[in-house]
C-alpha cells in the first residue's frame, strides 16, 4: 500500500491518516464544503472536494469517491465508520475498480449488515442467541402470539437498523399491533427496508462486545472485550476494556463465540461481535459490526496494537504475525465520547462554535478529535466532537485519571457530554462495575449535574469570601 484514500471525515479520518503516515503511506482526503478547513483535510497529502455539506451530496457519493480515488491513483480506500463503511455495494464497486477496500468482503458485509441474515448465518456455530423470531415478521397476528408466549417486555427491531435506531420496546400485549405497524413503516422510511423482527427484551443486561481480527488465510483472533453498557438512546457514551465483570472463563467462551461468528461469514479484517450479558452471566449474540468501531482506542490501549495498522496490513494481503496466545490484557482503559449534546436537556444536539477548546494532556491520556478552537460543529453529521481515552494499570487508577482529564478538557461555546462523564466516573455503581444498559435511566437526572455544579460554585464562593476576609484582615493590620 503506497497511497490511501479515507472516505470519511472528522476525528476518524484524521486518526486513520495518522497511522497511514506512520506506515509511510500517502494520504488522500475527500471533504464536503462544511469541512474545508477541518484538520483531516489539512493533514492529508492531497484533498478533493466532494460537494455541498449534506451527506447524500458528499460523503455518501460512492461513485464520485471512486472516481477521485482512480484519478489520485490510490491503492486502497478506508471507509472509517458510519457513512459508506457498511455498504456492501460500495465495497464491491471499490474492488471492481481495482482498489483495495480496507474492510471485509462484500459477502461478509451483506450477511452481517442484516441482523436477520446474521442470525441465520451463525445458526450452525453454537452461538447463544436472544430468543425471538428468526425471520422478518410478515404475519403480525402470528408474531403477537409468539410475543405473548415469550412474555413482555419484548423488543421490535429493524433488521437493517444501526446506531441505536429502529428499536421499540413493547411493555404489554395491547401495544403490540400498533407498535409493530409503526416499527415497520419507520424501518422502511429510515433504512429503506421494512423487515422487522421480535426479540425478547433482556432486562438490565450488559453490552459486551469482542474485537476480532482475521487475515485473508482465515487466521482469526480476538482482542478481548469492551464493556459499552453506559448508553443513551441505545447508543454508547462510555466504554472500557477490559470489562469489570468478566471472568477468565466467560472471556474465553465469548472470545470463542466471536471467532465463530467471524468464521461463519469468512470474515477478513477488524470486526466487532456484540453480545448482551444478563444478570446470570448468560451471553447472547446481538450483531456483528463489519468495520472499525468508534470505541476501538480502549482495545488498542490494553493490547498495544494499532487496529488501523492491522486493518491496512490485512487488506494488503499480510498474514497476522501473532497468535491468540501472544495476546495479553495490560492495564485498564476508558473512553468517553465527547458529543456536542446537552446532557441537561435530554442529550439534545447542541450547536455552535468552539470558542474555547483546550485538550487535556498527560501520560496515558489520548484525545482523538477533528476540531480546533474557533471551529463550528456542523449540523449535518454525527455530533461527536472527540473521544477522550485514558489508560492506567488498574481500573480505579484509570477512573481517577479520566476525572482529571475531564477537568482539564476546556470546551466553551457549546454544551458537551463532559459534565455527564464526570457524573459517570464519580458514580458508585459505575465505579463498582455493577451497572447495566439501564445506567442512565436508573441513576441519571440533570439535577445531579446541577448539584455537582452547585457544590463547585459553593466551594468557589467560600474561597472568595475567605480571600476577601483575609485581605480585609491584612489591611487592618
Ligand atoms: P459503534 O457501534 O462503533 O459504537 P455507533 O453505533 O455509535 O458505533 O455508530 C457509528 C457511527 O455510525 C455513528 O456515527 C452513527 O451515527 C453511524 N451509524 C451507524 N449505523 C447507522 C445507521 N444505520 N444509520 C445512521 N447512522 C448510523
Ligand atoms: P444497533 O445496530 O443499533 O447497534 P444493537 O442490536 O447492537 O443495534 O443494539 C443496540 C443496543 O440496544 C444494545 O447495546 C442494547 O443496549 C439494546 N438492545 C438491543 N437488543 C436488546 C435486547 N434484546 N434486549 C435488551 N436490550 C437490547
Ligand atoms: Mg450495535
Amino acid at each position: 500500500m503506497q497511497k490511501l484514500l479515507v472516505a470519511n471525515r472528522g476525528e476518524i479520518a484524521l486518526r486513520i491518516m495518522k497511522t497511514a503516515q506512520k506506515m509511510g503511506i500517502q494520504t488522500v482526503a475527500v471533504y464536503s464544503e462544511a469541512d474545508r478547513n477541518a484538520p483531516f483535510v489539512l493533514f492529508a497529502d492531497e484533498a478533493y472536494l466532494l460537494g455541498p455539506p449534506p451527506s447524500n451530496q458528499s460523503y455518501l457519493l460512492g461513485d464520485k469517491i471512486i472516481d477521485i480515488a482512480l484519478k489520485a491513483g490510490v491503492d486502497g480506500i478506508h471507509p472509517g465508520y458510519g457513512f459508506l463503511s457498511e455498504n456492501a455495494i460500495f465495497a464491491q464497486a471499490v474492488t471492481d475498480a481495482g482498489i483495495k477496500f480496507v474492510g471485509p468482503s462484500p459477502h461478509a458485509m451483506r450477511i452481517m449488515g442484516s441482523k436477520l441474515a446474521a442470525k441465520e448465518a451463525v445458526k450452525g456455530y453454537d452461538i447463544p442467541m436472544v430468543p425471538g423470531t428468526d425471520t422478518a415478521v410478515t404475519d403480525i397476528a402470528e408474531a403477537k402470539q409468539l410475543a405473548d408466549e415469550m412474555g413482555y417486555p419484548i423488543l421490535i427491531k429493524a433488521s437493517a437498523g444501526g446506531g441505536g435506531k429502529g428499536m421499540r420496546i413493547v411493555e404489554q400485549p395491547d401495544d403490540f399491533v400498533p407498535m409493530m405497524e409503526r416499527a415497520q413503516s419507520e424501518a422502511k422510511a429510515s433504512f429503506g427496508d421494512d423487515a422487522v423482527f421480535v426479540e425478547k427484551y433482556i432486562v438490565s443486561p450488559k453490552h459486551i462486545e469482542i474485537q476480532v481480527l482475521a487475515d485473508k488465510k482465515g487466521h482469526t483472533v480476538h482482542l478481548f472485550e469492551r464493556d459499552c453498557s453506559v448508553q443513551r438512546r441505545h447508543q454508547k457514551v462510555v466504554e472500557e476494556a477490559p470489562s469489570a465483570i468478566l471472568t477468565p472463563d466467560l472471556r474465553r467462551r465469548m472470545g470463542k463465540a466471536a471467532i465463530n461468528v467471524a468464521k461463519a461469514c469468512q470474515y477478513e479484517g477488524a470486526g466487532t461481535v456484540e453480545f448482551l450479558v444478563d444478570k446470570d452471566r448468560n451471553f447472547y449474540f446481538l450483531e456483528m459490526n463489519t468495520r472499525l468501531q468508534v470505541e476501538h482506542p480502549v482495545t488498542e490501549m490494553i493490547t498495544g496494537l494499532d487496529l488501523v495498522e492491522q486493518q491496512i496490513k490485512i487488506a494488503d494481503g499480510h498474514d497476522l504475525d501473532f497468535a491468540q496466545a501472544d495476546l495479553k490484557i495490560n492495564g485498564h482503559a476508558f473512553e468517553l465520547r465527547v458529543y456536542a449534546e446537552d446532557s441537561m436537556n435530554n442529550f439534545l444536539p447542541s450547536t455552535g462554535t468552539l470558542t474555547t477548546y483546550q485538550r487535556p494532556e498527560g501520560e496515558g491520556v489520548r484525545v482523538d478529535d477533528g476540531f480546533r478552537e474557533g471551529m463550528e460543529i456542523p449540523i449535518y453529521y454525527d455530533p461527536m466532537i472527540s473521544k477522550l481515552a485514558v489508560w492506567a494499570p488498574t481500573r480505579q487508577a484509570a477512573a481517577k485519571k479520566m476525572l482529571q482529564a475531564i477537568h482539564d478538557y476546556k470546551i466553551k461555546g457549546i454544551e458537551t457530554t463532559l459534565p455527564f462523564g464526570k457524573f459517570v466516573f464519580r458514580h458508585p455503581a459505575f465505579l463498582s462495575g455493577d451497572f447495566t444498559t439501564n445506567f442512565v435511566n436508573q441513576y441519571f437526572t440533570p439535577e445531579q449535574i446541577e448539584q455537582q455544579n452547585e457544590k463547585a460554585a459553593s466551594v468557589a464562593a467560600k474561597m472568595g469570601l475567605y480571600l476577601y476576609l483575609e485581605e480585609k484582615r491584612k489591611l487592618k493590620v
